[in-house]
């Protein structure tokens, strides 16, 4: 049952083979066997998931079902969720229930969709391997002593591991497309202002957007039909048709131009990583696209680019974390000065500190145009580069990540190669653009994801160029032994 797609989970329950209460109560046993050896669930919400799946039911038997009631969901933990804790993985909010729920989790609520939990993450989604949570890392399904990639981390090991059918993710960096890399899954990053973000945790304003973590394209899209649209309550959401994502998916893509960018196959990539991308490449020829050698030649100033606009708006949206309004506050202050320090001294983990820290610096004032203003510019330059390449090319392909999953530990002590690991998907967040990864091999049988980069509102594109792909490989199909 757990390894069914959405579409044929949504027929065994609209004819009546199976009740969504079992579905749920099937996961939910899942999760109390499985979570303990991935910790990809924070909070497990049993009782009011048993409740949304019998009002589920009620609705599947009166007929006013859609296709995804009564499909169980797990949510990122960044996402607000009325009377659950929402923590972020942080302690700072470890004591924090929301309430209110954050549009996506409106919306599929409102679809009929089943909360099983909240899944693990980096502490405010700040990391590449889940390894910064409060709450202790997730493993990656495919081997426990590696990373599941972050900071979607929870979200990906649970669906990867069949401990929830799809899952929702926040990518700000990277942080969906890279954990479906590592953990052989579909992640969407969609177009900035495709998904409300209102009531999803901030961490760089200008750079967040939500998506869908799922096992295929034809999931993804199933999922994105319903986390998308405009919302009047978030400013930068965009006012704009949401198509059915599900209708392009089998259209031909004959003809399909894919250019593939130098600086993406450049030093830093695993030989055996670059050999599974570029055979993945040979697939799209034979399916009808053409290939064209390009270059984004800004691709360099990405990683700096975005560790200056990244932590200068973190410094700023986790400025309202004070221990006054809501989170972690510490015992007996003897002034306000006191209770602010020592409560985000004790609330925040060591990399959300470094942050806020480096972003404050950038921020402050006689350091703003050398920083700040300088790495707008610089997000300009990128964006043109990608402007550029688009009047010649349909997509953009090359790897998510320089390398398949690495160790636990393997990065925590430095910085600066942890950040590496995004050095192909942070671009696109500068740039706003969309960006999905999906499984395309495995080196020494840990998943390689190939990443797709869309122009802007091209995600039914992406999905059909994904499902394309789909249906003529079948990595996607394969999930680690334990958890089938
Ligand atoms: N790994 C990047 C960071 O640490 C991106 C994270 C994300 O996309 N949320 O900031």
């Amino acid at each position: 049952m757990h390894t069914k797609t959405l579409y044929e989970l949504s027929k065994l329950l609209h004819e009546g083979d199976i009740s969504s209460v079992e579905l749920t109560q099937h996961y939910i046993d899942r999760i109390k066997t499985h979570n303990n050896q991935l910790n990809a669930y924070i909070t497990v919400c049993e009782d009011n998931a048993l409740k949304q799946a019998r009002d589920a039911d009620q609705k599947i038997q009166q007929k006013t079902a859609g296709k995804l009631t009564g499909i169980p969901i797990a949510h990122k933990d960044i996402f607000c969720t009325k009377g659950i804790r929402t923590s972020c993985a942080s302690k700072m909010l470890d004591n924090f229930i929301s309430p209110y729920n954050a549009t996506v989790v409106e919306k599929v609520n409102t679809a009929g969709m089943v909360t099983l939990g909240k899944t693990n993450m980096d502490e405010f989604a700040m990391g590449s391997s889940n390894e910064t949570s409060f709450y202790g890392p997730v493993k990656n399904p495919w081997d426990n002593t590696r990373v599941p990639g972050g900071s979607s981390g929870g979200s990906a090991a649970a669906v990867t591991a069949n401990l929830a059918p799809v899952a929702t993710g926040t990518d700000t960096g990277g942080s969906i497309r890279q954990p479906a890399s590592l953990c052989n899954l579909t992640g969407l990053k969609p177009t900035y202002g495709r998904i409300s973000r209102y009531g999803m945790i901030a961490f760089a304003s200008s750079l967040d957007q939500a998506g869908p973590l799922a096992r295929s394209a034809e999931d993804a899209a199933l999922l994105l039909n319903e986390m998308a649209g405009f919302d009047s309550l978030d400013s930068t959401s965009v006012e704009r048709d949401v198509p059915d994502y599900t209708t392009t998916l089998q259209d031909s893509i004959e003809g399909l131009k894919i250019g593939l960018p130098k600086e993406y196959f450049s030093e830093g990539l695993d030989p055996q990583v670059a050999a599974t991308i570029e055979a993945a490449i040979k697939t799209y020829e034979s399916l009808g696209a053409t290939i064209k050698d390009i270059t984004l030649p800004n691709t360099g100033l990405a990683v700096p680019t975005y560790y200056v606009v990244a932590p200068a708006e973190c410094s700023s949206n986790l400025s309202r974390m004070d221990g006054v309004r809501f989170g972690h506050r510490c015992d007996d202050p003897k002034d306000l000065l006191d209770l602010y320090q020592r409560s985000r001294g004790e609330g925040f983990g060591e990399e959300v500190k470094r942050r806020i820290m480096t972003g404050t610096y950038a921020l402050s004032s006689g350091y703003y145009d050398a920083y700040y203003l300088k790495a707008q510019q610089c997000r300009r330059l990128i964006s043109n580069d990608f402007q550029q390449a688009f009047n010649d090319i349909d997509v953009i392909m090359g790897p998510t990540t320089p390398t398949t999953a690495f160790k636990l530990g393997d990065k925590t002590d430095d910085p600066i190669s942890m950040y590496l690991a995004d050095i192909y998907t942070i671009s696109t967040n500068l740039a706003g653009l969309p960006g999905l990864s999906i499984p395309a091999g495995f080196v020494k049988g840990l998943p390689v994801g190939l990443q797709i980069i869309g122009n802007y509102f091209d995600e039914a594109r992406l999905l059909n160029v994904a499902h394309s792909y789909q249906q003529a490989t079948d990595w996607h199909k394969q999930s680690p032994p334990s958890f089938e």
